[in-house]
């Protein structure tokens, strides 16, 4: 049995965007410290396992955004109330919330276990982003790529506030959401490989606190990304 079982959902109709390096990221991270990793990536035709520790959700078009929300609403829902942690990406983040609305202005229900709702921005969000996390992570930088607009109901509360970028389009400068064992964010990079400490917080909900790792490769791709500022 492998320390840290890792199911990503959906990768073929949720992973336009190179999100599956989130998957390689954590796994690496925890290779680094000699811990092992199961993961499994499902296919949209074959049931989603119930009992992994972290389901990793990406992005996705709006039809196979529809799609994929429908095939794992209950395996995800059945997951969480088992206690197992979910990392979402944009569609993923999306899917989570109680509704959202497409480009076309169809509204789609949710998984319902975040407190959020999306509904259309004006025009796209395209471009790089970075936030400062409320998580203990310093700044978080990825790439954003929607149309959708996010809003936080009570029980959620953001990631990070924009510093530079659209995020949740709320027009409360948020981005990202956290609610109990959920982490979701608008920024694709991957993620997770751009921003080791956010990696490794996600990690540590798991495995407990983790040693530090030489970050070399990560920092400087960081550096570049954070040095308009
Ligand atoms: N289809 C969604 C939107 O455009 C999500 C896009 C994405 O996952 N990058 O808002």
């Amino acid at each position: 049995m492998a320390d840290v079982t890792i199911v990503n959902v959906f990768p073929s109709l949720m992973g336009t965007y190179g999100d599956v390096g989130n998957e390689l990221a954590l796994a690496h991270r925890l290779r680094l410290r000699g811990l092992t990793t199961e993961c499994l990536r499902t296919d949209p035709r074959e049931p989603i396992p119930t009992t992994a520790d972290l389901y990793l959700i990406g992005g996705g078009e709006d039809r196979a955004q529809v799609l994929a929300a429908s095939l794992m609403a209950d395996a995800l829902r059945s997951a969480v109330v088992k206690g197992a942690q979910v990392f979402a990406v944009c569609a993923g983040f999306q899917i989570l919330g109680e509704s959202f609305t497409d480009g076309q202005g169809q509204t789609h229900a949710g998984l319902g276990l975040l407190d959020a709702v999306t509904h259309p921005l004006k025009e796209r969000a395209v471009g790089e982003a970075i936030i400062n996390s409320t998580l203990p992570v310093g700044a978080i930088v990825g790439f954003e790529n929607h149309r959708g607009a996010t809003t936080l109901g009570p029980d959620a509360t953001p990631l990070g506030r924009v510093i530079t970028g659209v995020g949740n389009g709320d027009g409360q400068r948020t981005e990202g959401a956290l609610q109990g064992t959920i982490m979701a964010t608008y920024l694709h990079g991957p993620v997770l490989a751009l921003n080791p400490a956010l990696a490794d917080e996600v990690l540590s909900r798991i495995v407990g606190p983790l040693p530090p790792v030489d970050d070399e490769y990560a920092e400087w791709a960081r550096a570049r990304r954070l040095s308009p500022l």
